[in-house]
């Protein structure tokens, strides 16, 4: 089932798109979009140290730290190629490094790449900038440089605590990591620390989780994302390492994910929905309250961004009525971009009806409501409303005559219910050989 971080899904857009299309549609709303609000920008460093089984991550492992530098020289160059389709200064609202491992590159790099971008940018008043950080290799060096450019919000990938899981899953990372990692961040004036932690690994039990989940809620992280794991190891060959008999049943991993549910509201976090939960002094948690929650790639966010671009391989733009993804393998995209010409090779441009079902999927997923447009009734009433009844007789859902609300029960399965408005699932039949099952 897919996570909806995208409507159509990846899975559903076109291998032949045409890059023109796409430079004008990205020219258009970047003169939309500039002035009146900024633009957020992605940064995909792709490489890790070494690999952990269950990862489904675009990156590349490798110890040898030399390649930081072509990669660096690919990402300034791609963004010299955006500038030049930049009708102005660019406002940059926001940033966030993810990966890989954005603290496998030296903190002397990152900051190189990150003036190369905000060097000739204007920053916006209200920006918010923030990175995916392994504990492990998190230094203080690191933080110091994220933090003297304005970095406030830091993501750790945590997943486990239990050293057998962490075997099994090759992340061996140590308790006391995590615990200096975020006492580093706090240190270095991060606001808002988000752990990262997966349910449904192999080995994982009751009591196993609900060790880990105990030592974290001590550090009281601001937010924790709290991942099913996506048995996919027909497109993650690493996932073939397993052996199966240790993953949890589907039951089982229910009563994982209601442990860690019980353990996060009996300790003062709210269930913001699809896997987020947050205290109520962080800002994701206002935004949820506020009606503002927004779902782009780059997770749940505390306001819509209206352009994002991506650089680095594989990272996805959005514009709102377009996605383009950049290639996957790291030689495409360096040769692509060595010609002088973006990276771009996968996309899709939305038509009115793929933008109203987006609408429907991102207030379902972002607010748990959301209301029908008389325009699309039709199609509605062909496709959704019928299988809206049915998640209805499961008590998963409230349908009335102009709209749909999610009921409590129904938070867990928030991306079933958004998959009613999917009407590119309608027509695959292979469903389970391009997304892993809902739970
Ligand atoms: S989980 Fe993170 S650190 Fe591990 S291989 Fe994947 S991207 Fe790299």
């Amino acid at each position: 089932m897919p996570r909806y971080a995208s409507y159509p899904t990846v899975p559903f857009w076109n291998e032949n798109f045409e890059v023109e299309k796409w430079t004008s549609e990205f020219q258009h709303k970047f003169d939309e979009q500039n002035h009146q609000d900024g633009i957020a920008i992605y940064i995909h460093l792709p490489f890790c140290e070494s690999l952990c089984t269950y990862c489904g991550c675009n990156k590349k492992i490798t110890t040898n730290h030399s390649v930081e530098e072509e990669y660096l020289l690919a990402i300034e160059k791609e963004w010299g190629l955006y500038r030049k389709l930049m009708s102005q200064t660019p406002v940059i609202r926001e940033i966030h490094l993810g990966g890989g491992t954005p603290t496998f590159f030296s903190p002397r790099n990152l900051e190189r790449l990150l003036n190369s971008i905000l060097k000739r940018s204007i920053t916006h008043p209200q920006y918010e900038f923030s990175i995916e950080a392994h504990p492990n290799n998190t230094t203080v060096e690191h933080l110091k440089v994220l933090q003297k450019i304005g970095f406030r919000r830091i993501s750790y990938g945590v997943q486990d605590n239990d050293p057998e899981v962490q075997r099994v899953i090759n992340r061996i990372q140590p308790f006391e990591n995590v615990k200096s990692a975020i006492e580093n961040a706090r240190r270095f004036g991060f606001t808002s620390v988000n752990f990262d932690l997966i349910y449904g690994l192999p080995l994982q039990t009751v009591e196993s989780i609900e060790k880990t989940i105990n030592q974290v809620i001590e550090l009281k992280p601001d937010r924790i994302a709290f991942y099913s794991y996506a048995h996919v190891p027909w497109t993650s060959r690493a996932q073939r390492l397993f052996d199966e008999s240790h993953l949890p049943a589907a039951s089982e991993k229910i009563l994982l994910y209601l442990k860690g549910k019980e353990l996060f509201l009996n300790n003062g976090y709210v269930d913001l929905g699809m896997d987020h939960f947050a205290l109520p002094t962080d800002e994701l948690y206002k935004a949820w309250k506020e009606g503002q929650l927004f779902r782009s790639f780059m997770g749940y966010t505390t306001r819509r961004t209206g352009l994002l671009l991506g650089l680095g391989v594989s990272s996805i733009s959005d514009t709102g009525g377009a996605f383009a993804q950049n290639a996957k393998a790291l030689h495409d995209y360096y040769e692509l971009i060595g010609i002088g010409q973006l990276a771009i090779q996968k996309g899709y441009i939305l038509s009115d009806l793929d933008k109203a079902c987006k609408k429907y999927i991102l207030d379902i997923a972002c607010k748990g409501y959301t209301e029908f447009r008389v325009e699309d009734m039709e199609i509605l009433e062909e496709y959704s409303i019928p299988k809206l009844k049915g998640l209805e007789q499961d008590g998963l859902v409230t349908l009335t005559s102009n709209g749909v609300s999610v009921t409590d029960q129904g938070r867990y399965f928030i991306r079933n219910i958004c998959s009613a408005f999917d009407l590119y699932l309608a027509k695959v039949d292979t469903q389970k050989t391009l997304f892993s099952k809902a739970v």
